[in-house]
């Protein structure tokens, strides 16, 4: 029996449209416990048979989209999906002369997280997981409806000619037109950015949940896969099912008690979601501390004119929120609200920004609420990833102002909302050279702008990048601030900038200083959020996966027993399985050591003034870091032991 779980993993090969369903395999899903950790030990037996991927746009790359046991149960957050592969933004194949001593990175394994109702849908469809590997001939989708899967071709309504181009229509217009053909359906989908193999196109699932970072969606469009349909009813058996009840109503309220406690930052997320980190981090004022580390003007600062910071302040994104539209399966937590601007150039329904996207776009120097909010609308449409959208326009705005795109006619500058949103619609369309240039990963847009400009300029065009040598995009809590932050970003196995992975901001604000205290630190959260992500589950989830009543929940779902040490090798296996692969794919100390030159000037004003990334205090820290992570000083891991308990 597979409790849980659907214990059906589906193999798909688009190259020879071929569809294998085969039965999961319980010793892994025991060791590797399911999404992340499931999807990151199938990569690894991918690339142990091809070899380091060298061209993560080639049908050599493997995508795999799927659930966890806990998922479309009544656990609280129980609708996050997974979706791994190797990420196209995170690559730097050509040696560079702007990182000393730099070394080839081929992409990183990438595992991205969605909410919504796509997975559980994909769940009660019978599926755990979708294995995709090759190429189709032709545009293709795939669709799993009550236990039959198959590669369908994508029909000629699921695509536009734009600039006598054909591409495909935004992600809206196909999941409307999806959901018509399959009735109560749910969809997952590229959208123009990755039919068009920009290299942070996204995937986007119910019309506003992504797969964001790292270039699900390029992936897709590299596979000539447009979209995956889900839909069934059968819901999953728990193992012991009174037992199952009964703590899960335990569990219920204790997340309740959470979200009611005043003195929780989750106590906020009904009503203000993420962009209660907008205050916190500009002034202060939730809890109240924290403040001076909101990054203006691509990262210069961490602090601006209060005037113009309310403009775009938690109260701001208030005034334009509706009713909670959340997650399925999402209880109590609740931090999604639609939003609505009523008038002028950019009125429109649609969700509220997250705190990360609203943050790197105030970066740009973005001060208009309601043009944030409907570029918000247009990233989902044309699928593409809001975070890594900010941080390549930050760069752009500064590269363009100093004269550096003249030849790609750019008038871009900070805070001008009008040439982003057409940047973000170049972009997506590959419309023309600016666009083109763009939405290319880092390295290869500096050389190009480099030999127009000239070698001499090279420190000048690198300075404005902040995602050079295959970052992924700083998130919104400024880089120069907090030291463990900087390990977060720096040792993310998707890549420099990722702040999922680990979390450091209100430790270090409680006064963590230490360099191994700050490692010791960085290491055991991935480790944690590799088990909520391979849980199913949410980062807001309140509770502590290795404690009880979670672990006996965990058994009469699924009937596997994990102690509070088991569970935490699991997530420790995980991490350094997938930090292995990408020691394959070319990544190790050189890759997290690089700091972008413009991270080691101190910030001139707020709460952190003359705060910069030292390199010798950050060395120490990931010598520490390496050290507790059983690594090589090079940052070389071992591959993991297999076996749990
Ligand atoms: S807390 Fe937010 S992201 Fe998490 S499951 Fe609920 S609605 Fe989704």
């Amino acid at each position: 029996m597979n409790f849980g779980y659907r214990g059906k993993w589906v193999w798909i090969d688009l190259s020879r449209r071929s569809v294998r369903i085969e039965p999961a395999d319980h010793d892994l899903c025991r060791d590797y416990v399911g999404g992340r950790g499931l999807q990151a030990k199938l990569l690894a037996e991918h690339l142990k048979k091809t070899g380091p991927l060298k061209d993560p746009l080639s049908p050599e790359n493997r995508i795999i989209v799927g659930n966890a046991a806990a998922n479309d149960t009544p656990i609280p957050t129980a609708g996050r999906g997974s979706c791994s592969f190797i990420g196209t933004m995170t690559r730097s194949p050509q040696p560079v002369s702007w990182v000393p001593g730099h070394k080839p990175v081929y992409g990183m394994i990438t595992h991205s997280s969605c909410g919504g109702l796509f997975h559980n849908m994909l769940k009660r469809a019978g599926v755990d997981h979708l294995i995709i590997d090759g190429k189709a001939d032709r545009p293709v989708r795939i669709q799993a409806v009550e236990g039959d899967i198959r590669v369908v071709d994508a029909e000629e309504d699921l695509f536009q000619v734009v600039d006598g181009k054909k591409v495909l229509r935004p992600a809206s217009a196909v999941t409307d037109y999806l959901s018509g053909k399959i009735k109560s359906s749910s969809t997952v989908c590229a959208g123009p950015a990755g039919w068009n193999l920009v290299d942070f196109g996204c995937l986007t699932a119910d019309h506003h949940r992504n797969f964001g970072r790292g270039g699900a969606g390029a992936v897709f469009g590299s596979k000539n896969l447009v979209a995956i349909t889900a839909y069934g009813k059968e819901g999953v058996s728990p193992y012991d099912a009174e037992k199952f009840k009964t703590l899960g109503q335990e569990l219920d309220r204790m997340i309740k008690e959470s979200v009611e406690d005043p003195n929780r930052t989750v106590s906020f997320r009904p009503k203000t979601g993420t962009t209660w980190w907008l205050d916190r981090a500009f002034n202060g004022k939730y809890l109240g501390v924290g403040g001076g580390y909101l990054p203006w003007h691509n990262f210069d600062e961490g602090y601006f004119d209060p005037d113009d910071y309310r403009r775009v302040s938690t109260d701001a994104f208030l005034e334009i929120a509706g009713k909670h539209n959340v997650c399925n399966k999402c209880r109590h937590i609740f931090c999604t609200r639609t939003a609505k601007v009523d008038s002028g150039p950019y009125a429109g329904q649609g969700v509220r920004p997250e705190f990360e996207t609203i943050a790197l776009w105030i970066n740009c120097c973005l001060l208009d609420r309601d043009a944030i909010f409907h570029l918000n609308s247009l990233c989902n449409d044309l699928g593409i990833d809001t975070m890594t959208f900010g941080s390549v326009m930050a760069a752009a705005m500064e590269l363009s102002e100093k004269g550096f795109l003249r030849k790609y006619g750019s008038a871009l500058k900070f805070g001008d909302a009008a040439e982003m949103i057409k940047a973000l619609k170049s972009i997506a369309y590959q419309a023309d050279d600016l666009g083109r240039l763009l939405g290319k990963y880092t390295d290869r847009m500096i050389a190009e702008v480099a030999a127009n400009g000239g070698a001499a300029d090279l420190d000048d065009i690198l300075y404005c990048c902040t995602t050079a040598y295959a970052g992924l995009g700083y998130a919104g809590i400024s880089p120069k601030v907090f030291p463990g932050m900087f390990t977060a970003y720096g040792t993310s196995n998707r890549g420099r900038g990722d702040h999922t992975y680990a979390w450091t901001i209100q430790a270090e604000e409680g006064g963590l200083t230490g360099a191994r205290e700050l490692a010791a630190y960085v290491a055991e959260g991935q480790a944690g959020k590799a088990l909520v992500d391979s849980l199913g589950l949410c980062d807001f989830f309140t509770a502590d996966v290795a404690a009880e009543p979670f672990l006996s929940l965990y058994h009469a779902l699924t009937g596997i027993e994990y102690t509070p040490e088991t569970l935490k090798e699991c997530g420790r296996r995980i991490y350094t399985l997938e930090r292995h692969l990408n020691n394959l794919q070319g990544r190790d100390r050189t890759y997290d050591a690089f700091v972008p030159p413009k991270l080691r000037l101190p910030l001139t004003r707020g709460a952190h003034k003359g705060k910069a990334v030292h390199l010798d205090f950050y060395n120490s820290i990931l010598d520490a870091y390496y050290e507790i992570q059983g690594w090589s000083k090079q940052g070389v891991a071992p591959l993991p032991e297999g076996k749990t308990g």
